[in-house]
């Protein structure tokens, strides 16, 4: 690995500082889980590192103002899976939290992690896109927000600039009667990564489906939302026969690779599969 300097900076203004500073010769890491293998294996060789072990506002995890949740970037995939109130009310993303790797990359890998490395089989992206959260980045111009619907841009890509910092994600509280669910499809169980992954959130009104959101990793160069399918469930009794139309809908946003983990039409098939089942147990969630 190439020598590098390591800066340990103890807020957001900081680690701005010398990302402005260092430009694109600096990489931040949070657990490394991503980016050491990376440096390790010569494909990133940046100059500086900055650590964000230190800034306490990326590893807040807390309600926002109002309603809704309030994650770090830093926040760990472990204390997603198992703080109680993520798993009460925003359960697919503690069970997508609880699928990365093993205990002992969970301690170390960071939500802010694996959405920044923005590999398309992310797990805990799809959870993000159907509960309509936002990423709240900090750069030299100010914060903004942007919808993680819009956060990738391309295999390794998203909005960040090198100069800009993703501190934390805001989720906003799931209506009433609303109910959530992320599975996933590896040919192992423990280690490895998803051929498909999907998540599915449902909100229930008067007997009817009022929203719904779909979203799809591991079939395109970027998460992607199933909006098609979404539309059809809109105004509609989540029957078993809608929820099969919409799984069959959903396959239609899905642009997948034949690769070693899986073919394109075996990956097809597992965003029909994967999308009936989310969708079900979302409904079931809902209406406990
Ligand atoms: C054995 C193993 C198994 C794995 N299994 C899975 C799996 O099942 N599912 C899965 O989705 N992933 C998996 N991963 C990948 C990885 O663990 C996750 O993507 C993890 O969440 C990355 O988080 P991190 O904190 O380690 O990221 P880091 O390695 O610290 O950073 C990753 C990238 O994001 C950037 N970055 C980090 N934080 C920020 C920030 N706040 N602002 C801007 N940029 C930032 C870094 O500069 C770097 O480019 C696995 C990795 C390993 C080694």
């Amino acid at each position: 690995m190439r020598r590098f300097d390591i800066a340990l900076p103890e807020t957001v203004e900081e680690c701005l500082a010398i990302l402005a500073a260092r430009g694109a010769d600096a990489k931040v890491v949070a657990g490394g889980t991503d980016l050491l293998p990376q440096m390790k294996n010569g494909q990133l060789r940046p100059a500086q590192v900055v650590d964000l072990s230190g800034v306490a506002r990326l590893h807040a995890l807390h309600p926002a103002n109002g309603s809704g949740l309030r994650v770090g970037a830093a926040v760990s995939a472990r204390r997603l899976e198992r703080d109680a109130g993520v798993g009460r009310g925003y359960a697919s993303l503690a069970e997508s939290a609880a699928l990365v790797g093993s205990v002992q990359v969970r301690n170390l890998a960071s939500l802010g992690g694996n959405l920044c490395n923005a590999a398309p089989s992310a797990d805990m992206a799809p959870p993000l896109m159907a509960l309509d959260a936002e990423a709240l980045i900090a750069g030299p111009r100010g914060e903004r927000r942007v919808s993680m619907s819009s956060f990738f841009t391309g295999v390794r890509r998203t909005v960040l600039a090198p100069d800009e910092l993703l501190v934390e994600l805001v989720i906003p509280a799931p209506a009433a009667h609303s109910g959530g669910h992320y599975l996933r499809h590896t040919p192992r169980r423990e280690l490895d990564i998803a051929v498909v992954g999907v998540a599915s959130q449902v909100t229930l009104a008067g007997g009817v489906c009022v929203s719904a959101r779909i979203a799809l990793a591991a079939v395109a160069p970027t998460p992607v939302r199933a909006t098609a399918a979404e539309a059809a469930l809109q105004g509609q009794p989540l029957t078993p026969e809608a929820i099969e139309r919409a799984a069959a809908l959903a396959v239609d946003a899905a642009k997948p690779i034949d690769d070693h983990r899986g073919s394109a039409d075996f990956r097809r098939h597992l965003v029909r599969v994967l999308t009936r089942r989310t969708l079900a147990v979302a409904h079931a969630r809902a209406r406990a």
